[in-house]
């Protein structure tokens, strides 16, 4: 197992802490509600977590993608829903220290830091999910702006948010069509559903993943300047590039989600175990329910060691697509399978809303889903190993 330096345990011990006084008992109340978790979110501003893969200069905490994966672990393990406030954030915030101008690092990063301006990240369309060439959102210019039309699915924190970094077609007859594609960073009053040329119609009803919004967002004839194009205009047609070089950096952060939700699964699963009692014995006693705790356990190791594998190649910028790929896809069809798993020890009572199993069941979907679905993610892989 890799060995954290003092500064890492330190972060992971405060995490821990946080998500065993603060948030364990309170997530499935806010669950069962679909409440955002404001004073949760505080917490983590006072932490430093919105900036935490921001560079110092700009007053976020410089830590590297490793140590953020290992803290998005550990929030997971409270509640995925809190990392998802501050992954599309995270996203944005790496596109813009990692491609943006140095006038657009000084404009959004400090505030990002603090988690004062708030962002989402958004490629999906309601027809275009896996297929990210096929996206139509058009960014046409007009002078010094381009004025944006179209239809964004499923944008995570997308009403809260006051930035959004979006994909956009500049140029329909580019070929290959990803050539006419740009990404563009796109300033909207937080919390407002109206204003001039953006719409955020209501929440996205869902099955888990709750407090965290996630919502539609519609351009009709915005006007954003061509100083929102990331990385100035040099960047025209490089947005696709951009975007799938965050998406991989978000599966090493959705395989992290994945190993927190399973290991709060197992740890509730043997605290379960221990305390109930069937045939004049605590179920824990049993070998059946034994070796449910044994594979649980091996197979979150094993996913754990694929994440951390990932999140140090990414950290040291070595080609990460194979081992991203790889942890994604088996960190969470783990947690799935885990979910379910904790749910048959917890027998009736797991399927009740007094035990927080149930919640864990209905959130762990959400990452076979999101991040390229593992479809994609097998793709991806088979890809990388047919090379030779
Ligand atoms: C709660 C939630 C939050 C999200 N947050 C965000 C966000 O913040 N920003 C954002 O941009 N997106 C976000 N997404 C979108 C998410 O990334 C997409 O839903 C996902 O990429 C799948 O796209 P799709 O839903 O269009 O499915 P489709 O692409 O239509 O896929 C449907 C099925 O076909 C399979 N499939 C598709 N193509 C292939 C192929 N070539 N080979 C084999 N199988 C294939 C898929 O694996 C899947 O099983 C979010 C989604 C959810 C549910």
């Amino acid at each position: 197992m890799t060995q954290l330096t003092e500064e890492q345990e330190d972060l992971v011990g405060l995490i821990r802490t946080f998500v065993d006084k603060q948030v364990l008992p309170v997530a499935s109340d806010f669950d069962h509600k679909d409440e955002f978790p404001e004073e949760l979110v505080e917490a983590m501003k006072e932490m430093g977590l919105f900036g935490i893969t921001i560079p110092e200069e700009y007053g976020g905490l410089g830590l590297d993608v490793f140590t953020y994966a290992l803290v998005i672990k550990e929030l997971s393990r409270g509640w995925i829903s809190l990392s998802g406030v501050i992954n599309t954030h995270f996203m944005a915030a790496w596109m813009i220290q990692t491609f943006g101008t140095e006038e657009q690092k000084r404009r959004y990063l400090p505030r990002m830091a603090t988690g004062e301006l708030r962002s989402a990240y958004s490629m999906t369309e309601p027809h275009a999910g896996s297929d990210v060439q096929a996206i139509s959102t058009r960014a046409r210019r007009n002078g010094d702006d381009y004025i944006i039309d179209g239809q964004k699915m499923w944008a995570t924190n997308g009403l809260r948010a006051g930035m959004v970094m979006i994909l956009a077609v500049t140029d329909p007859k580019a070929e290959p069509r990803h050539r006419g594609m740009t990404a563009f960073i796109i300033e909207k009053d937080p919390g407002v559903q109206e204003q001039p040329g953006i719409t955020v119609p209501g929440q996205l009803k869902k099955l888990g993943y709750k407090g965290v919004e996630s919502t539609e967002i519609v351009f009709d004839g915005f006007h954003t300047p061509v100083s929102s194009v990331l990385g100035g205009e040099a960047a025209v047609g490089k947005g696709f590039k951009q975007f799938m070089a965050a998406v991989e950096l978000g599966r090493v952060n959705v395989a992290a989600r994945a190993v927190g939700l399973a290991t709060c699964a197992l740890e509730q699963s043997i605290k379960y175990a221990n305390e109930r009692e069937t045939f004049g014995k605590p179920i824990a006693k049993h070998q059946a329910i034994q070796l449910k705790i044994a594979q649980m356990g091996t197979k979150i190791k094993a996913a754990e060691l694929l994440m951390l594998e990932a999140a140090r190649l990414k950290t040291t910028g070595a080609r990460s697509d194979l081992e991203a790929g790889m942890a994604k896809f088996f960190a969470t069809e783990t947690a799935a399978e885990v979910a379910l798993e904790a749910m048959r020890i917890h027998g009736g009572y797991g399927y009740s809303q007094e035990f927080m199993v149930e919640r864990l069941y209905r959130d762990a979907p959400l990452l076979i889903l999101g991040e390229g679905t593992n479809e994609i993610q097998q793709l991806v892989i088979a890809r990388r190993l047919l090379e030779g």
